[in-house]
């Protein structure tokens, strides 16, 4: 009796894993993702019945932030926080020469570039510095920068920061700049409120971006797991485990005094991981991978199963999903299973049989009927039964021949 109690909670458990594992990567936005990864957390290890509304606090949908703002203000959010993400990239190609690009103006065509002047000459990270602000014309930009550069090296360069890479980065920025200053006079007349939005929440929108990439990543996982002929020794099934193995386990003693497995994922360390996912992009992945990695592998090591055959890919909607029991055949999630999925050729034919057979039916019935009304009536004027039956019959033919 015991053993089964066991049975049943472990099996909600494993449950419970898969249709993280899955809802995560079905969802059909990252809005989606998040409210049913965050519902899926709080349910699989017991965090506090507001968490996801906690959760939701830090790491708030699009539409929470963006429900005040009309479409066009919308679309306007998310290309201001492109060109945050862009001017972002563009510091990070030219990060080591000591110089930034704080804003490009798309009226002017001008770049304000901050470069730092150490007291000491050479540029370190430990020594004092002070910022000098320059307007540099955008076609100038290049010369300013490898000016500056020279002056700190000594005239001397080991290599030229002007990358490829960097002047892409730099003239996608113009780009986007202009393209801003082109539409945002018709999508709004309250534009510096919208820039302060795109600032604050521009960690949030990377966060999003991140449930993104892993989303598809994960569904890519997935898949081949469920072609591999054997999951287990499919290489995507490799990242997973690995994953999975980082993942700390240890024992505690509880309150019993007995030895039990410490729950992976503790509320309160989901926060302060949170906060540092934030500001650090490993950290953000980590925020999704970790629990995925740790419930797929939970989900499907049980013996009991073979792997994964335990999870499958709708053919009708094509969303993943997990078998019921062990039922090897099952084609369709639950949702599509109560669908009909005979082919339509096949549909029609049979619904012509079954309205042919109806007809036939009908009208066996209605002869029937006629016959018995007459008969009753040829019985009634005395005529004997047989010849009430044959008179009954004769009728009936002639009426419905
Ligand atoms: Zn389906």
């Amino acid at each position: 009796m015991m053993a089964k109690a066991m049975d049943k909670k472990e099996q909600d458990k494993l449950e419970k894993y898969g249709k993280l594992v899955c809802q995560f990567a079905n969802a059909k936005k990252t809005d989606d993702i998040l409210i049913s990864f965050f519902n899926n957390l709080q349910s699989a290890f017991n965090f506090s019945k507001n968490f996801t509304k906690k959760a939701l606090k830090q790491f708030p949908t699009k539409k929470i932030i963006t429900d005040s703002l009309t479409d066009r203000e919308n679309e306007l959010l998310e290309i201001l926080w492109k060109r945050n993400n862009i001017l972002k990239s563009c510091n990070a190609e030219l990060s080591h020469i000591y110089c930034h690009v704080d804003k490009y103006d798309p009226i002017k065509e001008t770049f304000t570039i901050i470069a730092r002047i150490y007291f000491e000459g050479i540029p370190d990270k430990n020594q004092d510095y002070f910022e000098d602000t320059h307007l540099i014309l955008k076609k100038e930009t290049e010369e300013f920068i490898r000016y500056k550069i020279e002056s700190y090296y000594d005239n001397y360069l080991d290599k030229d920061i002007f990358t490829d890479k960097s002047k892409e980065v730099l003239e996608a920025l113009v780009a986007i700049c202009h393209n801003i200053e082109e539409i945002r006079q018709g999508a709004t007349n309250r534009f510096a409120e919208i820039e302060k939005l795109a600032e604050t929440y521009q960690d949030i929108y990377c966060l999003h971006n991140y449930a993104k990439e892993n989303q598809e990543n994960i569904k890519s996982i997935l898949l081949k797991i469920i072609k591999s002929k054997n999951a287990y020794e499919a290489k995507a099934f490799k990242t997973i485990l690995d994953g999975y193995n980082k993942i700390k386990t240890e024992y505690i003693v509880n309150k019993k005094h007995e030895l039990v497995l410490k729950e992976p994922f503790i509320e309160e360390n989901f926060f302060k991981d949170l906060q540092v996912a934030k500001t650090n992009i490993s950290e953000a992945q980590l925020l999704f991978n970790n629990p995925i990695n740790y419930c797929l592998v939970e989900y499907l090591k049980n013996p009991k199963y073979s792997g994964k055959e335990k999870i499958s890919i709708c053919q009708d909607c094509e969303c993943f999903f997990c078998k019921s029991k062990l039922n090897r055949y099952q084609r369709y999630c639950p949702i599509c299973s109560k669908k009909n999925h005979t082919p339509k050729d096949i549909q029609a034919k049979r619904t012509k049989t079954s309205r042919a057979a109806k007809k036939k039916r009908e009208v066996t019935e209605k002869r029937k009927e006629l016959y018995e009304e007459k008969y009753k009536q040829l019985i009634k004027e005395k005529f004997s039964e047989k010849e009430a039956q044959q008179f009954a019959k004769q009728y009936v033919i002639e009426q419905m021949p």
